[in-house]
Formats: structure tokens, sequence, C-alpha cells
């Protein structure tokens, strides 16, 4: 049996559909904290139990021993409240003598600085005798290519950032799905960490040209200071605290914090999706 806990949310949802192409669905049980939202998932003919970070008996209770468990990070936001979800489900698994963790962790953890949970999470598995894979995601490309972002742009014939020359190394959700599936159904993956980023990474300036070509329309990309950018997205109509946190994320990128690249994803899928690809995929999700 496989697990896969965190199966309601975007990253799950996909994992579960890679499984389906890999393995019967008799073999996969979602874990999900809000029966209400796995309907679809049910619907899919997989079975579907109900288990919260926060209540280590209901992950006792859901967790099946001898199964493989994908443990999909917690997305609450207070990390003294992730943490001790995060070693309640370490703890199920261990009690029930679950035979392989993939936790999902995030990309160059040590270089990270929000990634503390992640690297306290990954140090909790290894003090259990379960073999692990750790996948550390990189950054999910969607928060930079997504529908109404890359039409904005057309609109404006613009991209405006912070980010100058900058580099991304950001992958599609789809992608880090197929990778964790594929970790799940193949041996050879365990107690392995893998760093998985795009192994071509992408400046706006691309961006802007990838766009361009894609849709027909001339869009260019203009960088400007970060005091600007925040000025500007705050005039837009964005909320002053998204803006500040939009410039800071850009800034990172300006000081090359997104740039490093690896092939371990490449590796793990045989390709990742390229930027046109996810573009003209944005573009369509809109006609
Ligand atoms: P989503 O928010 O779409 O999904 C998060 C999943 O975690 C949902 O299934 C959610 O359940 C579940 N969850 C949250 N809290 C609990 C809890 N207390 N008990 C049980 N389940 C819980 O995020 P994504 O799928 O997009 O990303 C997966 C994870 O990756 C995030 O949770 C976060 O840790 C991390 N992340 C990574 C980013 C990156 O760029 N690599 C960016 C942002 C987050 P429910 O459906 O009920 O809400």
């Amino acid at each position: 049996k496989i697990l896969i806990a965190g199966a309601t949310g975007q990253l799950g949802n996909l994992v579960v559909r890679h499984l389906l192409q890999k393995v019967p669905g008799h073999q996969l049980i979602a874990i999900v904290r809000n029966l209400e939202k796995a309907s679809a998932l049910a619907e899919l003919g997989i079975k579907v139990r109900q288990a919260d970070y926060n209540d280590p008996q209901s992950l006792h209770d859901a967790f099946t021993p001898g199964a493989k468990l994908l443990f999909i990070s917690s997305s609450e936001m207070d990390d003294a409240i992730r943490i001790v979800q995060h070693d309640n489900v370490v703890k199920a698994a261990q009690d029930r003598n679950i035979r392989h963790i993939a936790y999902t962790s995030f990309a160059f953890a040590e270089d990270n600085p929000f990634a503390r949970v992640h690297l306290a999470t990954e140090h909790a598995i290894r003090t259990t005798p379960i073999p692990y894979t750790f996948l550390r995601n990189g950054g999910y490309v969607e928060f930079f290519v997504n529908t109404p972002s890359l039409q904005t742009y057309i609109k404006d014939g613009t991209i405006i950032t912070n980010a100058h020359k900058g580099k991304v190394n950001a992958v599609s959700r789809n992608d880090l799905a197929l990778a964790a599936a594929t970790v799940l159904t193949e041996d050879g993956h365990e107690n392995k960490t893998y760093t998985l980023v795009s192994s071509t990474p992408w400046s706006f300036d691309e961006l802007a040209a990838t766009l361009s070509e894609v849709s027909g329309t001339n869009v260019i990309h203009k960088s400007v200071s970060m005091e600007d950018l925040k000025r500007q997205l705050v005039q837009a109509g964005m909320p002053e605290r998204a803006a500040e946190t939009a410039a800071y994320i850009y800034h990172t990128i300006a000081e090359g914090h997104m740039e490093k690249t690896t092939d371990d994803l490449a590796c793990l899928i045989g390709r990742h999706t390229s930027l046109k690809e996810l573009v003209a995929s944005a573009l369509q999700a809109r006609e």
C-alpha cells in the first residue's frame, strides 16, 4: 500500500493521478484532514482516510503498518505549530512500522532561513529506522507562470520586477508530483536526498521573450528598484504585505538565490517541462 498524506492539496492531487498511471488504485490510500474535500479522490476509486497532523491518534489509526508513506509537508504558516505537526507524523509512522517515508522538503534547505522546519523534519525522520527519500522540492513555477499573471503581462506589454538578470530554477508541481510518484513506485530511492529544481533556470527577460513568442504579443521585462516595485504593486491594488513579499522574492532572485541547478529532477522523470511548455499551457487554460 502507498499512503498519500496531504492528498487533497494541489501537489497531492497530482501525485495521486501520477500514481494511478503506475499502480492499481486499490494500492493507494489518501490521507486527508477534510473528508468533504476528498470526494474527487474517492471518485477515482481510491480509499480515503481522515487524519489531521495535529491529532496523533488520527494519524496512528490512518497509517497501515508496512505501507509506504508520502508525507506532504503541512501548509501551516506558524513554524512552532508546523514542527509539532511534522513530529506527530514521523512518530505515527515509526509506531506503525511504515516501510518507507518520502518527505517533501525544500531545495537547498541548508541555505534557506525559511526551510528550518524542513531540516528539523528531515533530522527527525533520520533518527527513525525508516528508510527515507527527501524530495527537496524547488519553488513552484506556478508562482511566476500562471494564467492571471501572464494575461496581465500581455495586456500591459510588460513584466515589471526587481529581479534584474537573476535566474529562476523553479519547477512545476506536476513535474514534482511525477518525481514523487516515481520514488514511491521504483526501487533504489531509499535513503536518498534529491534536490528537485530546473536544470535550465530562466530569467524574466527570457520569460518575456517566451511569452511574446507563444502569445504573438510583444512583452518586455522591465526591472526596477525594490521600493519602486512595491509602490507600483500597491498602486495596482495589491495588499502591502503581499507586495513586500513579491518584491523580496524578486530581490532574492536578483541576488542569485534561485539560480543553482541540479540534474536530479531530469534524472528521476526523464526531462522536465520547459518554460515554453509552461507558458503555452498557462495560456491555454485561459481559453
Ligand atoms: P496545498 O496548500 O495545496 O496543500 C497542502 C496539503 O496539506 C493539503 O492537502 C492540506 O489539507 C494538507 N494539510 C495542511 N495542514 C494539515 C493538517 N493539519 N493535517 C493534515 N493535512 C494538512 O499546498 P501544495 O500542495 O501546493 O504544496 C504542498 C506543500 O508544499 C505545502 O503544504 C507546503 O508545505 C509546501 N510548499 C511548497 C512550496 C514550494 O514552492 N515548493 C510553496 C508553498 C508550500 P487541506 O486540503 O485540508 O487544506
